[in-house]
């Protein structure tokens, strides 16, 4: 992984974006930057579940990494579901170039309590690491503090670490130098 482009899928507020622009390079070594292009959802809604189908934002988005060679996280502040789940926070194409991240309900509005940036942009930020770690051919870890433990509800993520744990760190180190992009991944992930 070289590059990371950030997708705004939808309206993303720029400091949001902007915040993970200069973290993301602090945890993986990469450039990181903000594509000047918006995704557009309204095609991925489905009325019957009032929610946005996540892979087939992936797909579309894989049709736009592929030519640039790049990886492409989107992140967006709609609803997104895949038809096994009610809900997810991401999913990503595991050794493949695509992940998306919703903050919907990373927002603490969402449960009733006030505004805070301050845990919305960590919990964000924790959530990227997470689908990236996917696209580099992490599974979910045991650790619940590692940044690859999987969640199921938001306060999972508030327990895990923004960072990978030593052995998924490892498993990232070891991973041979990254020539060309997979064309064929290993399915989707949440
Ligand atoms: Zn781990
Ligand atoms: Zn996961």
């Amino acid at each position: 992984m070289n590059l990371v482009r950030l997708l705004p899928v939808g309206k993303v507020e720029p400091s949001l974006i902007e915040g993970l622009r200069a973290a993301i390079p602090q945890r993986f070594k990469v450039r990181c930057d903000i594509l000047s292009v918006e995704l557009e959802p309204g095609s991925f809604y489905h009325p019957e579940r009032q929610q946005y189908h996540s892979s087939e934002i992936l797909a579309r988005m894989q049709a736009i990494a592929r030519p640039q060679g790049c990886h492409l996280l989107g992140i967006t502040g709609v609803d997104l579901y895949i038809p096994i789940l009610k809900y997810i926070f991401g999913e990503a194409q595991v050794g493949g170039p695509c992940a998306i991240v919703s903050f919907h309900r990373l927002r603490q509005e969402f449960y009733g309590l006030d505004r805070d940036d301050k845990i919305l942009s960590e919990r964000l930020l924790k959530e990227c690491i997470h689908e990236l770690g996917h696209t580099l051919d992490l599974r979910h870890c045991r650790d619940y503090r590692c940044a690859m433990a999987s969640a199921h509800a938001v306060e999972w993520i508030d327990l895990r670490e923004i960072e990978l744990c030593e052995s998924c760190s490892a498993r990232v180190q070891s991973r041979r130098p990254a020539g060309k992009l997979r064309a064929i991944y290993k399915g989707f992930i949440p």
